[in-house]
């Protein structure tokens, strides 16, 4: 039969496996929020790219329109020129033109950048796309084994602690109280290995007797941390040395 420290090193390995098969658990849900935030956020990419081109299309023709107008304008006001008799009439009309031909070149300008803008963007379009539709992809296929895998790691748990029941049912009846009050108060953090003659996880030294008791089996607890300690398995077969 298994010594304690044995015992005590398998029912570590055992119950940190099982809490990180428990934190693997945790973390899919999260994990399945974040990709499909990635999904939200490429979409939004793409749509609010088309909107904007949208919105482009309009400015330019609004823009094309006012310059249609100023341009007839213009030419209203360079026939009323020919007519014009005071001066005062005639300065007043060149003063139209002159503002509505700044007015032209302002427009054009306008529309100038606008259509740049809007090229720019139709170009990206296709990309933007095809990164959103990749993701949501991805997603729904992430989606799909998330359960498959969620069900594994669900199998496994329930294993893993089946055997941790069944492994602790081993622990000798004299320490089974302080093991299991330990065991509740740290869970898989209740045990430690022996490293260079110190708990392994409050690195406290050990003291002689105590590595003694370990050696010969012993159910032994670190003075400092609390926790249950064992040897790692070279020490504990005892032969890691002699060669
Ligand atoms: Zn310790």
């Amino acid at each position: 039969m298994a010594s304690t420290a044995e015992l005590m090193r398998e029912i570590h390995r055992l119950r940190r496996f099982a809490r990180d098969l428990k934190e693997q658990m945790d973390r899919a849900p999260l994990q399945l929020k974040a990709q499909q935030a990635k999904v939200a956020r490429q979409e939004e990419a793409a749509n609010s790219n088309l909107e904007a081109i949208k919105r482009l299309k309009v400015t330019i023709h609004d823009k094309e329109v006012t310059l249609k107008t100023t341009h007839n304008q213009i030419a209203k006001h360079q026939k009323q020129l020919n007519e014009a008799g005071a001066k005062k009439e005639y300065d007043a009309l060149q003063t139209e033109i002159a503002g509505a031909r700044v007015k032209c070149s302002e427009l054009e300008e306008e529309s100038l950048v606008a259509m740049g803008e809007s090229e720019e963007r139709a170009a990206k379009a296709p990309e933007l796309e095809k990164a959103a539709k990749a993701s949501k992809e991805a997603f729904v296929q992430y989606e799909k084994e998330s359960s498959a895998r969620m069900a594994t790691l669900k199998h496994q748990l329930d294993e893993t602690q089946a055997k941790v029941k069944e492994v602790e049912a081993n622990v000798p009846k004299n320490v089974r109280s302080v093991f299991d009050r330990i065991v509740k108060g740290k869970g898989a953090d209740a045990f430690a290995p022996v490293v260079d003659h110190g708990c392994g996880a409050c690195r406290t030294e050990i003291i002689a007797q105590q590595y003694n008791e370990l050696l010969m089996g012993a159910f032994v607890v670190c003075k400092s941390c609390g926790r249950i300690l064992y040897l790692p398995e070279q020490a504990a077969t005892g032969n890691d040395e002699a060669e």
